[in-house]
């Protein structure tokens, strides 16, 4: 069985505990391999303004989270998206072989323009088109992916089916892999949305948060006002600090464990155990992307070695697309 992985993050914000334990950390832990590619898609990130100087710095910054995340660059491809035109290009083909209303039935792009609709980007709804472009360019087994990209994978799968029925084989359908646990971390101040880079101050911990931050959030974050700890996900807040303690404790305790251990100690008590599971988890990453910060160069480097290495792949299946469609 085949584990080749494709996926990416947009550079619009700052990293968040939900991007880590919902996407990156499952990169680390079962796609570190050979064949997996991962990108920073600064393409997707357009799709809404964004400020020149700080896009630069954040697709920089976003390659040094990979790497301190646990990403082996001796194996993996790490590169940006805008680097390999054939995304741009693949892309266009795809919108112009999607249905409208394929994607215009996208819950992200409903939510995203919901309350703009005439403002917003027509690269907003023309996005999952291109975040096809990006997984079927590889020919991968699966997309590792939180759980509120799954229509997204799904509509891929549906553009490649209907590619290679209309045009012949060219692509290989990929699966989306999400996990159970960790694929819809919620949002601190409102748990009943997910957590998310574009949220208010309150929303989300960010990976480089300092220990002070962290505990101040995670003391706000809203919760009922019930006592018992319990994994019910009625409870939404209570549920969403219970998930993020069990996937930062050490020795990964189930549930059974976590909710006898906290049996009688009320939210407060959970609260600051959650605050020391965070700050330790993050420890390393935050260590390792200052050790990485010292030499910039190097993280120009290897986003030039991981583009050198895959380019070919996304040329040869492109080339094969526009044969197959009579274009060129
Ligand atoms: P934006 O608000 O700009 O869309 P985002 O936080 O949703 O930002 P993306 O770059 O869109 O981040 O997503 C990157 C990866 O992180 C995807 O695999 C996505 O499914 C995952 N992800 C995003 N938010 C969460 C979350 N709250 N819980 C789990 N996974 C998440
Ligand atoms: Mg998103």
């Amino acid at each position: 069985m085949g584990k080749s992985a494709f996926s990416g993050i947009q550079p619009s914000g700052d990293m968040h505990i939900g991007n880590y334990l919902g996407a990156i950390r499952n990169w680390v832990v079962d796609y570190n391999t050979d064949e997996s590619i991962y990108c920073i898609v600064d393409l997707h990130a357009i799709t809404v303004p964004q400020d020149p100087e700080l896009l630069r710095n954040r697709i920089r910054s976003l390659t040094k989270i990979y790497i301190s995340c646990g990403l082996d660059i001796n194996k993996v491809a790490i590169f940006v998206q805008s680097h390999i035109k054939e995304h741009a290009e693949l892309g266009w083909i795809f919108q112009c072989l999607t249905p409208l209303g394929w994607a215009s039935r996208m819950t992200q792009y409903k939510e995203k323009s919901a309350d703009k609709k005439e403002q917003s980007s027509v690269g907003l709804l023309a996005y999952p088109m291109l975040m096809a472009a990006d997984i079927l360019l590889y020919q991968v087994d699966g997309v590792p992916v939180g759980d509120d990209q799954k229509q997204h994978v799904e509509l891929t799968r549906d553009i490649a089916q209907k590619f290679n029925r209309e045009y012949g084989e060219a692509f290989k359908v990929p699966e989306p892999w999400i996990r159970d646990s960790g694929a819809r971390v919620m949002a601190l101040d409102e748990p009943t949305k997910k957590m998310s880079k574009s949220g208010g101050p309150n929303n989300a911990i960010m990976l480089l948060d300092s220990p002070a931050v962290i505990k101040s959030k995670i003391m706000k974050a809203t919760t009922d006002s019930g006592r018992e700890i319990k994994f019910n996900p009625e409870q939404a807040g209570l549920y969403n600090l219970l998930t993020i303690y069990e996937l930062f404790a050490p020795g990964n305790p189930t549930r059974p464990e976590i909710e006898e251990q906290f049996a009688g100690q009320g939210y407060g008590g959970l609260k600051k155990a959650t605050v020391e599971v965070v700050v330790e988890g993050l420890r390393p990453i935050q260590e390792k992307y200052a050790e990485l910060s010292k030499d910039e160069g190097y993280v120009e480097q290897i986003l030039k070695d991981g583009a050198d290495k895959i380019r070919p792949i996304a040329a040869k299946t492109l080339s094969e697309v526009k044969q197959r469609m009579g274009i060129g």
